[in-house]
């Protein structure tokens, strides 16, 4: 037994997760309420290993923003704008297929599309731009695109408030528009927008965003029609540890129902530019001891990403060994977190991902959006070129 769990206070819960049990709500807030993060790390990092073994993912894959318009204002917002903000931005169809093609050529196998509830853009527009971003198929394997044979390159798209938003615009059930998004080349729902499900904290920082069943049933809709999504909470700012108890619970229970979500990605907030009252950001002790509660409550997710780009690289790393085993992915232009006083580069290298993974002990995987392995590498750079990799 590690030593750090030997003599801690929480050996019963370690006791708990060798034997299987699943971990109750109050077993998770003592979890979050605990100092002993060597400890809480610690049985996480078992759990982590029992469920995935010595592997740690990547993506390659570009963001991209087709606007930053929105009807709402959510109070914890940095990203949104109004049509009278000299900063506001849309991009056309044309312009979305030029910074995907350039993406392609850098080896991307995934676009990652959000944008604000757009005040005038039709439904068609959001349709149109998936069928030309799923046209660019045809080009991978010519010469400019980098992604290798047999891989296609994957649209993950929307979040449920969005899609929220195209039914309403379309004037169909949620179900119908999500599968006319599906045949227009949507491969998978991002998990942004679920930010703290407790109503009241909800209010207090995304008035008038879709409530808690509202994300829930588009994702179980989606899931349903046979979709894969990912799902997130937005932590560190005015909830309580029993609302994030809650909001895992939440996603664990639709999980249960739908073995839908192929990952959880924890969102340590970001407080600049918008008007919560909260003006530091969660401790990396915090955001540790998070990544790590999540990883042992959420048994029926395989993965939990150490999203970088609010953690930084460096920490993203050390969460390798507290119950992470993914780092999410290159991104190349990253806008809502960095309007939001992120302190992170715009984009992460391959190598880098690959060294931090490495350093950490963990056999290094590029992985596709539904995280299955693209490109296995060695454990040991020594061993081979770093350019040079097992077909998995
Ligand atoms: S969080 Fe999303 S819905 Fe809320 S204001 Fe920002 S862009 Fe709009």
């Amino acid at each position: 037994m590690n030593f750090a769990i030997q003599h801690s206070a929480l050996r019963d819960l370690h006791d708990k997760v060798v034997a299987g049990e699943r971990l109750s709500d109050a077993d998770a807030l003592r979890l979050f309420e605990s100092k002993d993060i060597n400890a809480v790390g610690a049985i996480a990092d078992f759990a982590r290993q029992r469920k995935v073994g010595n592997r740690a993912s990547y993506i390659l894959n570009r963001y991209i923003n087709y606007s930053n318009y929105c009807i709402l204002s959510c109070q914890f917002c940095s990203f949104a704008r109004k049509k009278r903000d000299a900063d506001g931005f849309e991009l056309t169809i044309e312009q979305m297929v030029q910074k995907a093609r350039e993406a392609l050529a850098l080896g991307i196998t995934e676009l990652h599309i959000v944008g604000g509830l757009h005040p005038s853009l039709p439904f068609s527009y959001y349709v149109d731009m998936l069928k030309a971003l799923s046209a660019l198929n045809s080009e991978i394997g010519n010469r400019q695109s980098a992604i290798g044979n047999g891989q296609r390159l994957q649209l993950k798209c929307f979040t449920a408030i969005e899609v929220l938003h195209l039914a309403w615009l379309a004037k169909k059930s949620v179900e119908q528009t999500l599968i006319e998004l599906k045949t227009a080349g949507l491969d998978s729902l991002t998990g942004g927008g679920a930010e703290i499900f407790r109503k009241e904290v909800r209010s207090a920082i995304a008035k008038g965003k879709e409530s808690a069943e509202e994300y829930l049933d588009v994702h179980r809709t989606w899931h349903r029609l046979g979709g894969r999504s990912t799902c997130t909470m937005l932590f560190g700012h005015v909830e309580k540890l029993e609302d994030r108890v809650h909001h895992l619970s939440l996603l664990r229970a639709l999980q249960d129902e739908t073995h839908g979500f192929t990952g959880f990605v924890p969102l340590p907030y970001q407080p600049e530019n918008n008007d919560i009252p909260v003006r530091v950001p969660p401790t990396g002790f915090d955001q540790l001891r998070t990544i790590a509660v999540s990883r042992l409550y959420l048994d029926n997710f395989d993965h939990i990403t150490a999203y970088w780009v609010g953690m930084g690289l460096k920490l993203a790393q050390v969460a390798l060994s507290y119950g992470a085993d993914d780092l999410h992915g290159t991104i190349v232009e990253e806008h809502i977190f960095h309007m939001a006083g992120a302190k992170s580069p715009q984009l992460q290298t391959e190598a880098e991902m690959v060294k931090a993974i490495r350093e950490a002990g963990r056999i290094p995987v590029q992985r596709d959006t539904f995280y299955e392995a693209v490109k296995v590498w060695s454990s040991d750079s020594k061993s081979e070129t770093d350019r040079m990799a097992v077909k998995a």
